[in-house]
């Protein structure tokens, strides 16, 4: 009895605040419910998850986790399944509980067909103490900044011990992107868990003066020899192969894709459905590798292709209002980015005005999202011709310029100062008389702005 008056106190406490804080119109706000919630009632997401009537989805890896787990609620929907999910990308323990707990009713009742959850990498391990997913993606690893190289070793283990955890408890599905030779190999030799490896076999670009996949970089055998490369997609993606005997895995789900400026085609093969196609309405070599996680979660599931298909095409944000006023004598416009297709949206429109200079503000505090990896992917490569220089502002200056420099942006055309205010003196005094300025914030940086800049 105590325990089912902590549990509704629990779930009581975290609508409450949640409205509140929604009402103060503080923005964002799932950390601090979460965590109320949390402290009331220890096990309330283990309990609300554990009631999951078909499959518990985890979505991990460095980039692509809220648009892959995106994709896949909006095939899981099309598919006419509810599904309990995370979806303002809220990843770390907290946050995940507060989506879901939005889910549940008063006394903790939660009816979903599936529950969707992306976690932070550094968070699976914690997480999988509370709920033992069903089936488990890995994106991609990278390394978010430069100078946190050694990092993707330690994450990878991270992400394999959790596996490991899950595959005590059951038998477990690792869906897994083969041209990532970090992800490819990340649950060898463990017991209890059957993989399915999905890639691309050939990506081109349409109507863009060139290929747009930024820097390249070559990642490291486990033998310690340097990976040799057939083809290079982006960063350490591709099909790679050592003398020591290693190699890209045998796929089971494929696909070529056809890159648009504005959408990308993807003609997938698997043995379960066939050859099919599917149009995704945005570009992005990103996001064509998210939608190939999401589509071989998908046909892992069973699902029919024709709901695949509707479930990728009917995947959108929405694009938020854009703001003009006088900032320091000069026109600016101020749009708010916090997803990658907003963002992608943003960008296509500053590339295509000709007087047009770019200041981009990236904050990192809760109301921003702490996980600012979604902006890998957003289309920056869209920017890749514009030969002015960019200004990176804000708490996470640093690694919005090292994001510019994947997208093909050379170093001397990027410029961080992490003052906002010193950031947009330096923009407003190097504009010209007939230039506007762009300035695209995340969410506390536009509070910023509108306090500042009346
Ligand atoms: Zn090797």
């Amino acid at each position: 009895m105590k325990n089912k008056f902590k549990k509704i106190s629990s779930i009581l406490a975290t609508k409450f605040t949640k409205s509140v804080i929604t009402r103060m119109n503080a923005g964002g706000g799932t950390n601090l419910p979460g965590r109320i919630a949390r402290k009331i009632y220890p096990s309330i997401l283990g309990e609300l998850v554990d009631q999951t009537k078909k499959d518990i989805i985890v979505v991990t890896g460095t980039n692509g986790k809220t648009t892959t787990a995106g994709f896949i609620s909006g095939i899981l929907t099309s598919a006419d399944s509810t599904v309990a999910h995370n979806k303002m990308g809220a990843n770390m323990l907290p946050g995940i509980t507060c989506a879901i707990i939005d889910n549940a009713s008063l006394t903790g009742k939660m009816n979903k067909d599936y529950t969707l959850l992306e976690i932070d990498e550094a968070y699976c391990t914690k997480a999988v103490d509370e709920f033992t997913p069903d089936l488990f993606l890995v994106t991609n690893l990278f390394r978010d900044q430069l100078d946190r190289y050694g990092e993707l070793d330690t994450t990878a283990k991270k992400i394999r011990e959790a596996i490991e955890k899950i595959a005590v408890k059951k038998q477990l599905k690792v869906v897994l992107n083969a041209d990532d030779p970090i992800v490819a190999f990340i649950c060898k030799d463990v017991d209890n868990v059957d993989t399915l490896f999905y890639g691309f076999e050939k990506i081109q670009f349409l109507n863009q003066e060139s290929n747009i996949t930024g820097s390249k970089e070559v990642a490291a055998c486990s033998c310690g020899c340097k990976l040799e490369y057939e083809k290079v997609f982006y960063g350490h993606v591709g099909h790679y192969s050592c003398g020591c005997g290693k190699r890209r895995p045998k796929l089971s789900v494929t696909a070529n894709a056809s890159i648009d400026i504005n959408h990308t085609d993807l003609n997938i093969f698997s043995e379960e459905t066939g050859e099919f196609s599917a149009r995704l309405n945005m570009p992005g070599l990103y996001n064509a590798y998210n939608a190939l996680g999401a589509i071989a979660v998908a046909i892992d599931l069973k699902l029919p292709t024709e709901k695949i298909i509707a479930g990728l095409s009917n995947y959108n944000t929405i694009f938020g209002r854009a703001e003009t006023k006088l900032i320091n004598g000069k026109t600016s416009l101020i749009q708010l980015i916090k997803n990658p297709i907003g963002a992608t949206e943003v960008l296509r429109t500053v590339r295509e005005d000709q007087n047009g200079k770019l200041l981009i503000i990236i904050n990192d505090d809760y109301a921003d999202g702490r996980d600012v990896s979604w902006l890998w992917d957003a289309n920056f490569e869209l920017l890749n011709k514009y030969n002015k220089q960019v200004v990176t502002s804000g708490i996470r200056a640093g690694d919005m310029a090292v994001r510019l420099k994947y997208a093909g942006i050379p170093s001397e055309n990027i410029y961080i100062e992490e003052n906002i205010k010193n950031s947009i003196k330096h923009c407003t005094n190097n504009l010209e008389n007939d230039e506007k300025l762009y300035i695209l914030p995340t969410y506390t940086a536009l509070l910023y702005l509108q306090k500042h800049y009346k």
